[in-house]
Parts: C-alpha cells; sequence; structure tokens
C-alpha cells in the first residue's frame, strides 16, 4: 500500500534523494553502574564477555543487511551504550570496515563518559573516522555529579572538550540532566552551559530526570512541574543566547545530528548490539518497516545492573526479536506525531494534509483544547507547520497523545 509512505510524507527529501540508513550499536558494558540509569547495560562483564559481544557484530549486521535494498549506499553511524568509550579504536575497526564496505559513513558519533588520559582515545578515534562525540557529563557541578553516582571530575569534562577538539573532533555534544530535585537551590545551569560551550563544545543535550522503579535510584522523587519547567526555560533561553539552535526537545546545537534526524523523521535504522532497537526499511511483505529488538531480555536481577552474560547466554542476548505486530499505517503516523513534536519545526502542515482527510484535519482545527492552545501561544501554527511553543515542548509527549487522539479517533 505505502511502499513510499517515507517520501510521500515529504519529510525525508534528503532520504528519497540519497537513501540513507542510520546504523546504531550498543555496547552494553559500563564501568560501573549510576544509580538513575534504565539503560540495559552491565558492570559485571569479563574481557571473554566482550570478545563474545564484538564477534557478534558483523553476524547481525549480515544478518539484517539482508533486508535493505541495495541502493541505500549512505549511511550514518552512532556507538551509544553502555559505554563505548572504554573500548579503544581497535575493537570496534573490523566492524567499522565492513560497514564502511558497503556505504559512505556521513556521521560518525561515539558516547563517550569523560575520564583521564583521554588524548590518545580521541586520537584513534578520529583515525578510525569519527567526526561527532556525545559526552555523558551530565553536570559540571560536584554536588550533581556526586548526587547523579558519577565518577567524573567538572575539570576532566573540560579536558575531555578540549582534548577531543585536539584530536581533531570539532563536533562534540554534551550531555546534562536536569530537574534534580534536592539540588534545585545549589545549581546552577546557566553558568554550567555557558562553561562548556567556552570550552569548546558545539551543543548540549538536556535530559530531564525521571525516577524509574527498575533502578537504584527508585525511592527518589521526580522535581516538581513547576521547578522543571522554569529550569528548561533557562536552558532554552541561555542556548538561544549562545547560538545553540534548537533541533528537538532535548537537543541544542550548532549543528543538527544526521542520525538524530533520522529518529525525529520517523526514518529506518539497524540497531546491533544487545539492548539495540532497530526499523528496517520498507519491504513489499512489510510496507512500513519491520521493528525489533537484539536480545531476549529478562527483568532486572538488582536494580539498575542487567548482569549479561555474554557466553553462557549468547543465544538468547544475540537473537533478534521481531515485533510481533505488522507495523501499521496507524502506528507509523501516530509514532511521527510523537517524534516530529519533539522538534524545532514541528508538524508539516503539507505532511498533515497529504496524509489525513479533510474531515479528519477539522478536528483537529476545531478540538476546543487545540484552540485555546493556539490563543494562548502554547500552540503555533505558521504557514508551514503546527509546533509547539518552546516552553511548552517539554509537555510535547502529552501533546502528541491529544493530537494522536483526534487524528486516530
Ligand atoms: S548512565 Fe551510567 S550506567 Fe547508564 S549507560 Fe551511562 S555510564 Fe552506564
Amino acid at each position: 500500500m505505502k511502499e513510499h509512505f517515507f517520501q510521500a510524507s515529504g519529510l525525508a527529501a534528503d532520504f528519497a534523494a540519497r537513501a540513507r540508513l542510520g546504523i546504531y550499536v550498543h555496547v552494553p558494558f559500563c564501568p560501573h553502574i549510576c544509580p538513575y540509569c534504565d539503560f540495559v547495560k552491565t558492570a559485571r562483564f569479563t574481557k571473554a564477555d566482550v570478545d563474545a559481544f564484538f564477534a557478534a557484530l558483523p553476524a547481525q549486521l549480515d544478518l539484517l543487511l539482508a533486508s535493505v535494498p541495495e541502493h541505500i549506499r549512505v549511511a550514518t553511524l552512532y556507538f551509544g551504550g553502555g559505554t563505548p568509550s572504554l573500548f579503544p579504536a581497535a575493537r570496534y575497526k573490523p566492524l567499522v570496515e565492513k560497514i564502511r564496505a558497503r556505504f559512505e559513513i556521513e556521521e560518525f558519533t561515539v558516547e563517550s563518559n569523560p575520564f583521564s588520559n583521554v588524548e590518545k582515545h580521541f586520537k584513534e578515534m578520529f583515525e578510525l573516522g569519527v567526526d561527532r562525540i556525545t559526552l555523558g557529563a551530565q553536570g559540571l557541578n560536584p554536588l550533581v555529579l556526586n548526587y547523579l553516582g558519577r565518577k567524573h571530575s567538572p575539570e576532566q569534562v573540560v579536558q575531555n572538550i578540549l582534548s577531543a577538539r585536539a584530536a581533531g573532533i570539532e563536533n562534540i555534544q554534551v550531555d546534562l540532566i536536569f530537574g534534580i530535585r534536592p539540588l534545585q537551590q545549589q545549581r546552577n545551569i546557566v553558568s554550567e552551559i555557558e562553561k562548556l560551550v567556552q570550552s569548546g563544545a558545539s551543543g548540549v543535550s538536556c535530559y530531564l530526570l525521571t525516577i524509574e522503579e527498575s533502578t537504584a535510584f527508585r525511592a527518589e522523587e521526580n522535581a516538581s512541574d513547576e521547578a522543571v519547567v522554569a529550569e528548561y526555560e533557562y536552558i532554552s533561553q541561555t542556548c538561544a543566547r549562545l547560538g545553540l539552535a534548537q533541533h528537538e526537545t532535548s537537543n541544542f546545537s550548532r549543528t543538527a545530528s544526521r542520525h538524530n534526524r533520522l529518529y525525529w523523521y520517523g526514518l529506518p535504522y539497524l540497531g546491533l548490539g544487545t539492548g539495540a532497537h532497530g526499523l528496517l526499511p520498507p519491504t513489499p511483505e512489510h510496507p512500513l518497516g519491520r521493528r525489533y529488538q537484539v536480545g531476549q531480555l529478562q527483568p532486572r536481577s538488582q536494580a539498575g545492573d542487567d548482569a549479561l552474560s555474554f557466553r553462557e547466554d549468547s543465544e538468547r542476548l544475540f537473537e533478534i526479536v521481531w515485533a510481533q505486530e505488522q507495523r501499521t499505517r496507524s502506528d507509523a503516523l501516530q509514532e511521527m506525531i510523537l517524534t516530529l513534536l519533539r522538534t524545532q519545526s514541528g508538524l508539516p502542515l503539507a505532511w498533515l494534509n497529504a496524509v489525513y482527510p479533510n474531515q479528519v484535519l477539522e478536528s483537529l482545527w476545531q478540538d476546543a483544547r487545540i484552540c485555546r492552545a493556539l490563543a494562548s501561544g502554547f500552540l503555533e501554527r505558521t504557514v508551514t507547520h503546527l509546533r509547539l511553543s518552546p516552553a511548552e515542548k517539554l509537555r510535547g509527549d502529552s501533546w502528541a497523545v491529544h493530537v494522536s487522539s483526534l487524528l486516530h479517533p
């Protein structure tokens, strides 16, 4: 029905023209477990586990590439985790060379945790082709780092930015966590962002701390809505003043990441490595793509640590687990509403007009909550887009549910 759904959406001119694909590799090893973290990861592993993990990646790639049309020849590459920077570039080289044999890599990102003596590490990563790092700083205030269970110092964060730049990596996005209830009075996130930019960061990604049941933080409390909104406004204003454009709810940067844009626009990407998710490109059998995850994952044995055992459990941990249900047009559209509302420009009106009948769109434009939000400025309807105001972006998920309920009754 909709083999050309992505292209027809009008959102993916780049994708249609150059046929690109995202490749995400989840590296689930960490030196220790941060108490708030809900990602798939383990701090209990041996060298043999790591060997087994890296040895499995090429086979996963081959299996997934069988579903990727031949004409797709451009890829963005992203190593996330976990802590990919635990391992030297040599660990990644065979997989990168295999990917490069098939694709032109147009952006290559590695997540990095701040640590000492990084000069050689960044240099080798640059030689491997890495041109962007996301640095998991989470803060520049020692109280924040201590509360979040991070092991690095503010000075190491700054030193890592300088070292990455000296190695030739100029695109440095720094992750920060905000909304930390016990430290609201003591923290000044504005000065942290200023310091990061002065030190050479090209952007910041600011994530709201949410307390998850499966983590060691489960007894902590989320910050109040008012405090979170106020802090987010400081962040948005500071980034605008410093020349960092907002590309998505959490993302402020001088340059938009090509890889992240694939997620934001609902485009296909491969996920490799235990804990990764993926969306295969459309095929006649799965015209809206096919979702999957890598690894048959069991509930955590103890809060925060998945204690993955890659030798004993290789069958389970390397298995591609396909989504049970065929992805429907309604699923795909609702996912796009969710991710597009988080972007700076919002929902393109041309896209809404292309994919929804007029009478369905009428229920959107006549809805009382939408009309009130448009009148009060929480929502903005420009000539080309329907978008959330900068401050309202934090409530984007709730708006996405509301818009979806009107367009998919
Ligand atoms: S937040 Fe901490 S535990 Fe979680 S993936 Fe990052 S380094 Fe590992």
